[in-house]
């Protein structure tokens, strides 16, 4: 049976084996997917005895991203753009990484009837999974794209990369005036229950605030949000199923369903907390 796995640190919070293991079942597939917890300091090893074991692919999470896209011996535009992979696929002795984490965000965006040409959209963030986005952002031709981090050093760097009139780089008070259509959060702050210190009128009574990060209940930046009179707020769950789902077109050439398993998914995260 084909391998499979996600290699991460730490990794047992993972819903990718389920995600990965419904989509199998559904599309007839026949494969195994497992979680790896990978020692800080082992993850070529890790990924190398996978390989030697018969491993087909791989997705790869936090912190191991970026070590990823070194291990490639070929790497799609989308991943070198993004500076970071999360999927690889294994095939005659070569190591092929890619990013689905933007076309995931994407397609999550458009399921919810988002529109995303010639809007202004705002990405609050500079790490990785900011970096992701970038490219499958501007592919949708926003009229502006602004990049807006805590740190503005690390946002002017993603625009340096890309070298597009439709992008800038903003800290969080230049914002001000200026209000958007679309906004998302790609920073790791509603993790720690922090909103990131962007001024309220970016927000318009028909702003879509996006988090990546999804939590049992809403999150404290979309709470924020639609205190401030957002027209819809939508968390990552569906953009990691999504993400998913492109991984395992990746691999098997086949695309599966993910409105059932996002259902699941659903459930699960409400039910946890009861
Ligand atoms: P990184 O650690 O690479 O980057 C973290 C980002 O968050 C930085 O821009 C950092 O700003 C910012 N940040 C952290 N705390 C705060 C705060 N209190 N106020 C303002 N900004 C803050 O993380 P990733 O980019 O890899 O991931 C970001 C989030 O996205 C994670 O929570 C992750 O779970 C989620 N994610 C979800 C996915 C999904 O499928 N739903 C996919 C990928 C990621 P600074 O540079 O100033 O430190």
């Amino acid at each position: 049976m084909d391998q499979y796995c996600v290699f991460g640190n730490p990794i047992e919070q993972s819903r990718s084996p389920f995600i990965h293991q419904q989509f199998a079942l559904q599309t007839g597939q026949k494969l195994s997917y497992q979680a790896q917890l990978v020692a800080l300091d082992k993850f070529e090893t890790a990924v190398t005895t996978f390989i030697q074991q018969g491993g087909k692919g791989a997705n790869v999470t936090v912190p191991f991203k970026e070590q990823a896209l070194q291990l490639c011996d070929q790497v799609s535009e989308r991943a070198k753009q993004a500076g970071a992979v999360n999927t690889l696929s294994f095939s005659d002795h070569q190591i092929i990484g890619d990013n689905t984490d933007g076309i995931g965000l994407v397609a999550d965006l458009k399921s919810h009837q988002v529109t995303l040409n010639n809007q202004r959209i705002l990405l609050i963030g500079a790490g990785g999974a900011a970096k992701g986005v970038v490219l499958p952002l501007l592919a949708e031709k926003p009229s502006v794209l602004v990049i807006a981090n805590r740190t503005l050093n690390k946002a002017e760097a993603i625009i340096a990369q890309h070298n597009n009139d439709r992008l800038c780089a903003k800290s969080y008070t230049q914002l001000s005036p200026s209000s958007f259509d679309l906004i998302i959060n790609a920073t790791s702050a509603s993790l720690s229950g922090f909103v990131p210190a962007i001024p309220a009128e970016v927000i318009h009574n028909n702003t879509v605030c996006y988090d990546m990060v999804y939590q049992q209940e809403a999150t404290v930046f979309l709470q924020w949000a639609k205190q401030q009179g957002a027209r819809k707020i939508i968390d990552g769950l569906g953009m990691l199923v999504k993400q998913a789902a492109e991984s395992f077109y990746l691999w098997r050439g086949v695309k599966p369903q993910t409105d059932e398993v996002l259902t699941q998914l659903r459930k699960a995260l409400t039910d946890s907390g009861r």
